[in-house]
């Protein structure tokens, strides 16, 4: 299983793996998406009764929606994870770290307070202590308050994955597809125009009346170049029995591709390592 080409743009991956079989590719793909650690918001405390502001003026600590949604909303907006601390292993999952209650190395914690009418985002999340804790997006709506209403929340966030929740899965849209050999038989090609410009994906480039395949990892094995009335019968196979795979992954922010492409990677490492360790023991 071989990188030929990695390309990472912000939160997301396109990589063209080589010499690889399905299975081993769909296998680092379900790590992406089940054992990726990150931090999310699992914990709130809503405050109930009056809201005072600063000059005296309070509000109803009431919002159209139901507790429920509003604590799911915040557990699904995506808060940063500190990947240096991560790669470090300072950072722990709930429960396994040895602190009394919370600490910098499990947990970060949130306030929420605003009033209305406003519309509240989870930019209004600010972070106790760190500043760039705050969500990395700032726009995600969570409610809208009218006059007189407020929301003063406390939330705590942990770490945790995606095989526990939907809230701690930071790889999302994680898929492959092979890419084909498109092979050209110059001696049938007729008309290498008609050949191109038929290809919804523009794999293929006319340079100087010859016919050429430029872009063989957008092919969709849609065979539109292989309609025999197209340019010349046989003048194009497209062989989709390949070992060549296109790989595509995002992130929903709380950390970057290559961060999650190294945990999955070390997950499967790890587990294939307990199974060779179990098989040793038997007798
Ligand atoms: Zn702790």
């Amino acid at each position: 299983m071989k990188i030929e080409k990695a390309k990472v743009t912000g939160n997301k991956a396109t990589i063209v793996f080589s010499d690889v079989e399905p299975f081993m590719i769909n296998a680092f793909r379900r790590a992406l998406i089940t054992d990726t650690p990150k931090m999310a918001i699992d914990n709130i405390e809503i405050h109930l009764g009056a809201i005072s502001d600063e000059n005296g003026r309070t509000y109803e600590s009431t919002t159209p929606l139901f507790d429920e949604i509003i604590a799911h909303r915040l557990s699904m907006i995506p808060v940063p994870t500190d990947t240096d601390a991560l790669l470090r292993g300072d950072l722990r999952y709930k429960g396994e770290c040895t602190c009394d209650g919370g600490c910098n190395n499990c947990q970060i914690m949130y306030s929420l307070n605003r009033r209305g009418p406003c519309t509240v985002y989870s930019k209004d999340l600010d972070p106790l202590g760190d500043d760039k804790l705050r969500p990395q997006d700032p726009n995600i709506p969570i409610v809208k308050l009218t006059e007189d209403e407020g929301i003063l929340i406390y939330a705590t966030a942990h770490m945790g994955t995606g095989k526990t929740h939907a809230r701690w899965q930071a790889v999302h849209a994680a898929g492959y597809r092979p890419i084909p050999e498109i092979t050209i038989h110059q001696d049938k090609v007729k008309d290498p125009e008609r050949i191109a410009g038929n290809c919804p994906r523009d794999v293929f480039e006319v340079s100087k009346k010859t016919l050429k395949v430029v872009n063989p990892e957008a092919c969709v094995i849609c065979r539109t170049c292989e309609h025999e009335d197209l340019g010349g019968i046989g003048a194009v196979t497209v062989n989709a029995e390949t070992d060549r795979y296109l790989f595509r992954f995002e992130t929903d922010g709380s950390l970057d591709p290559k961060t999650a492409a190294l945990f999955a990677l070390d997950k499967l490492g790890e587990r294939f390592a307990e199974l060779i360790k179990d098989i040793e023991e038997l007798k």
